[in-house]
């Protein structure tokens, strides 16, 4: 017997039918057992005696059954398959289902996350998800049809390539056949897309990963899914005009209510006038409880911006202070084309441009591209890089656009975002089918994790930094580490000791020479304090000064679970147990540092200036 969708066993009455599925809920009254089986098409109700009793939730069966109307009184209006019930005949149980780590037919937002992303595969299983991760499917294939339709033509761009600047660090991925060099992941597909208008494809699009290794936010991981797309011969307008058009379409396809049918066109300018921001929201109160989408462009762009010198990759991207605000491969508005080339007026320089904004977000952005060498040189000129760097950056593209490449501008837009604001979400990982935990650990499979002796050897690598070393004790990576770095350092055994003023008697030390090491719960994260031992942590200073809403000392658990030592034997390095570190100036200025290095009766002691070297701790005054 071929299996029947549950979906259509309504239209089968009478007939003895196989259903194949998950077992949802159990109703046992003694001699009549009833259960709702379930499966990719939804649920129906399935009559049985005692012999059922052998089955459990999230059971895998097969049932043979027949197909009953349900007297009037005993319809279930809430189930699309109400009308009907099957009466079993016989059934096989294909896969016990074990003890749930949690249940799946809430919408699951109360549960820990590390736990369901754990479990991954069943929180997926809960209807909230099922009915995202379809939602999310007919959009893209929604915007598929239509880019098909106008004639665009879908290729796949290489995953291990050349760094691609877009504003973040990049993951790299070592090689083994040239030991000592790495690819970089991409961080999108833009000098591809374009060498792709070279190639004469015209339109061109892709549903791209992206990988940027940036700071985690609660609600992103590292990698996240593009809706790319780039053509040839076009103005700003067409570009816009074309993503308008898919964009309305597909939202309209999957359910989605837009507020205006024309989405707004705004200048940077006036957004920030208006809004104080290049991204906002237009619904009104009523709009938002109608989970309408309001979509806006911002044009009119800077092209550059002075560096913001907390973030690394900025820092590391610009050589002169300056750098781009969106993509360096953009073309500056014709009007300011002369003062580009010429270096001048940088900070009025207007870029090509557009940003997709929608409810408060930036959900895509995209330009007119530099497709003439001299311009493209020059941006990174003005960021500082001579003849050699703009060559070693981007020669490869300079040489492309001598030789046939029409003028060509394109987009990305967030397909994560899009899909979060049009399944009335507010987190992205709820649109990801396997996102990262917010530590940046991977759902279910746990990664990263560390490499064999005989990987690092292929790859030609060795570690640096505690992580490298696989001894067991804190106190023998501690002199391992500080013997290999080649740092001076003394090490006493004494009788135990369980706070800082027992420490500095033993040692016969100052005991402002003493770090104490506080492991703190700052919004919900372990972090390291390291302070001197003759001063006390100002807690209320501290917040202010690192921008944290809460801050406690961890408990006992939390000490164990992070550091695997008790209170009064850690030592002062967040490092060793993967969490940032910061310390207080005064212990800096000390002759000397003692510690107690993982037991307590073992105290190691090193130059202010060495710890300073070996870990690196945001350093600050937040002592009383
Ligand atoms: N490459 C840009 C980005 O990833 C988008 C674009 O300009 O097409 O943000």
């Amino acid at each position: 017997m071929q299996r029947t969708l549950v979906k259509n066993s309504i239209d089968l009455v009478n007939q003895t039918i196989k259903l194949q599925g998950w077992v949802d809920s159990i109703r046992d009254h003694g001699q009549v057992i009833f259960f709702e089986l379930r499966d990719r098409t939804g649920k129906v109700q399935v009559v049985g005696d005692k012999s059922l009793k052998s089955i459990s939730t999230e059971d895998v069966v097969e049932i043979i059954g027949k197909v009953a109307k349900r007297p009037e009184n005993m319809i279930n209006a809430e189930l699309a398959t109400g009308e009907i019930e099957i009466q079993l005949e016989s059934f096989t149980i294909l896969n016990k289902c074990g003890e749930m780590p949690f249940q799946i037919n809430t919408d699951g937002k109360d549960i820990n996350e590390e736990i369901r992303l754990k479990y991954r595969y069943l929180d997926l299983r809960r209807a909230r998800m099922q009915q995202i991760l379809r939602l999310r499917s007919q959009f893209i294939e929604a915007c598929r049809q239509y880019l098909f339709n106008n004639d665009f033509v879908e290729v796949e761009t290489p995953m291990l390539t050349k760094s691609t600047k877009e504003g973040a660090r990049d993951f790299v991925v070592p090689s083994r056949f040239q030991p000592g060099k790495f690819y970089a992941l991409p961080q999108s597909p833009q000098q591809y897309k374009q060498l792709l208008m070279t190639a004469g494809i015209e339109n061109y699009f892709q549903i791209a990963r992206c990988i940027r290794d940036e700071d985690l936010r609660a609600d992103r991981g590292f990698e996240f899914t593009q809706l790319d797309l780039e053509m040839s011969f076009v103005k700003r307008e067409e570009v816009m005009q074309m993503i308008e058009a898919m964009v309305k379409k597909a939202v309209k396809e999957v359910g989605g209510k837009l507020k205006d049918e024309n989405f707004p066109v705004i200048s940077y300018r006036e957004a920030m006038e208006k809004y104080g921001a290049d991204r906002f929201d237009l619904r009104s109160e009523e709009e938002k409880k109608e989970g309408k989408l309001a979509f806006a462009w911002v044009v009119d762009f800077p092209f550059f911006k002075q560096v913001n010198k907390e973030d690394a990759a900025e820092v590391r991207d610009s050589k002169s202070g300056w750098t781009f605000t969106h993509n360096p491969f953009s073309q500056p508005k014709d009007e300011f084309l002369q003062d580009h080339l010429q270096g001048k007026n940088i900070e009025k320089i207007l870029t090509t441009q557009y940003d997709l904004v929608c409810n408060g977000y930036e959900v895509g952005g995209g330009s007119i591209r530099a497709h003439n060498s001299e311009v493209l040189a020059q941006t990174f000129k003005i960021m500082g890089y001579n003849e050699q760097q703009i060559k070693d950056s981007v020669g490869h593209m300079m040489e492309a656009f001598k030789l046939g490449t029409p003028p060509h501008g394109g987009i990305a837009l967030g397909l994560d975002r899009l899909i979060m604001l049009l399944s009335q979400e507010n987190s992205l990982k709820e649109t990801i089918a396997f996102p990262m935990t917010s530590s940046g650990r991977t759902a279910v499979m746990d990664a990263p994790s560390t490499l064999s002796e005989e990987q690092f050897k292929e790859l030609g690598l060795q570690l640096r930094g505690f992580g490298s070393l696989n001894t067991a004790s804190i106190l023998e990576k501690i002199k391992t580490f500080l013997t290999q770095e080649k740092i001076e350092f003394h090490s006493f055994t004494h009788e135990p000791v369980f706070t800082c003023e027992q420490a500095a008697k033993v040692c016969n030390e100052p005991l402002a020479s003493g770090a104490k090491s506080l492991v703190l719960k700052a919004d919900g994260k372990a972090i390291m304090v390291v302070v001197s031992a003759a001063d006390k942590l100002d807690l209320k200073t501290f917040k202010k000064l690192y921008n944290y809403k809460d801050v406690s000392m961890a408990d006992k658990q939390m000490l164990k679970d992070v550091t695997g030592l008790e209170s009064g034997a850690v030592p002062p390095f967040g490092s060793l147990f993967n969490i940032p570190t910061y310390v207080e100036e005064n212990l800096l200025k000390q002759p000397e540092i003692n510690f107690n290095a993982g037991t307590h009766t073992d105290t190691i002691s090193i130059k202010p200036s060495d710890f300073a070297k070996i870990e690196k701790a945001e350093v600050g005054n937040f002592a009383k």
